[in-house]
């Protein structure tokens, strides 16, 4: 058969503006859930003396991938016309912010919340910069519960209007910005009369638009490396392949040092030769040519297209830490497999990208972003996240705990003398 694009999304959204419920209509429309599940919930709700909510799929399908009950233990999946949608974070997870930030998670594209009566609020906002803190374009508004303002297109417009403004401010362009009723269904699968007025597309027509990522395989190689082994008189550099591809014979560049060798074999760990081309995703062991002195935290990458060597970094980040980031700071550093001591020389643009008046602050609280420059202690390799996802995200440790994280806006490359 053919093959259906893959793409990975995120809902987002104030507390209770209805994200569950949403993930169990389309799990529904799409039909996408397993026989007789729906049945099953409703006849367990009604002999319960409760009303049905949508949001009880969502609930059961979590409680039986945490009993290991369903074979897919890690997302929820459901299909579109021509595309393969995987949820890749079930909202309200306590670890949702904190995996998007450090990048456990990647999405393509994002649905965006709203409650038609709430209107936009601070969450709401804030969730919108998060988009745009992770660098993700693709963006689809719906104004959900729109049975609670009559269908009322003029409250509609008032929000979109709203949000529009706030999105385009950030320079996320929404895709489409939906009226729909999740608990009902209107505008989810289908136009109803209820929202006859309505012209766009649909919650899954808009999904359906959505372009998967350009596949990690076709980026320069990076492969950060774990690890040394000693095996017999051969020295194994470990990693993970984290984009393009590596194959014996390449000439490799090994950064932030620049030294250079040519890959003698390619194994896997531990030790079976491996024949031909490998990519994306793959963790590897290779031997080189030549002794060179390599440690944990460099990057390979080939000749002609490496990352920047640098102890200077532009930062976009939001921090989760109780105790404001300021100028001066020392934090620990993690990019790729690297953990570097650094000091915090700037910061700007820091603001609660929750309210309105985006005032600036000299440091970042809690739950805020903002813009830094941070001095290494190590040079280190690193690209802007716009090249490469992967070698381009950060996170900010202090006293041994996860405080913030972000992308890469810019490298100073060279930068080495900066003390
Ligand atoms: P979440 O916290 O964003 O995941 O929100 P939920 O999906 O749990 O929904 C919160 C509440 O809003 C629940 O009581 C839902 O039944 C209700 N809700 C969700 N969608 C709609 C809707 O379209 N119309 C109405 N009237 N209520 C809804």
């Amino acid at each position: 058969g053919t093959t259906r694009p893959q793409v990975r999304i995120v809902i987002v959204g104030h507390v209770d503006h209805g994200k569950s419920t949403l993930v169990g209509r389309l799990l529904h429309e799409t039909g996408s859930l397993p026989e007789g599940k729906l049945e099953m919930l409703k006849a367990v709700s009604a002999r319960r003396g409760m009303p049905f909510e949508w949001s009880f799929l969502l609930d059961a399908l979590q409680t039986e991938r945490d009993q290991g009950i369903t074979i897919d233990t890690t997302q929820i999946r459901f299909r579109t016309r021509s595309r393969d949608v995987v949820l890749i974070d079930a909202p309200g997870h306590a670890e949702f912010l904190r995996n998007m930030i450090t990048g456990a998670s990647q999405a393509d594209g994002a649905v965006l919340i709203i409650d038609a009566l709430e209107g936009v609020r601070d969450q709401t906002r804030r969730h919108g910069y998060l988009l745009h803190l992770l660098g993700i374009k693709q963006v689809a508004v719906v104004v959900n519960k729109m049975d609670r303002v009559d269908f009322g297109a003029d409250r509609f417009k008032e929000i979109s209007d709203e949000i529009w403004a706030h999105l385009i401010g950030l320079g996320v362009t929404p895709s489409a910005i939906i009226p729909i009723s999740a608990r009902d269904g209107d505008g989810v699968a289908e136009h109803t009369p209820r929202i006859g007025w309505y012209q766009g597309p649909t919650v899954v027509e808009a999904l359906d638009t959505l372009e998967p990522a350009r596949p990690l395989e076709q980026l320069a190689l990076r492969l950060p490396v774990q690890a040394i082994y000693k095996f017999d008189d051969r020295r194994i550099v470990a990693g993970r392949i984290e984009s393009g591809h590596l194959a014996a014979g390449d000439e490799i560049v090994i950064m932030p040092a620049g030294k250079i060798a040519k890959i003698k074999t390619v194994e896997s760990w531990p030790v079976t030769p491996l024949k031909g081309s490998h990519g994306a995703g793959r963790s590897v062991g290779i031997t080189l040519d030549r002794e060179l002195f390599i440690e944990r935290g460099d990057v390979i990458a080939h000749a002609g297209a490496t990352p920047r060597d640098t102890r200077r970094i532009r930062a976009r980040i939001f921090w989760l830490h109780d105790k404001p980031l300021s100028k001066g700071d020392q934090i620990l550093i993690r990019l790729g497999t690297r953990e570097t001591r650094a000091s915090v020389v700037a910061i700007e643009k820091a603001v609660d990208p929750g309210e309105l008046s985006n005032e600036e602050t000299k440091a970042i609280a809690r739950n805020h972003v903002g813009e830094i420059d941070i001095s290494l202690a190590q040079p280190i390799a690193a690209d802007p996240y716009q090249e490469n996802p992967r070698t381009g995200r950060l996170v900010i440790e202090v006293n041994g705990r996860i405080a913030g994280g972000g992308l890469v806006l810019s490298v100073d490359a060279g930068q080495r003398a900066v003390p």
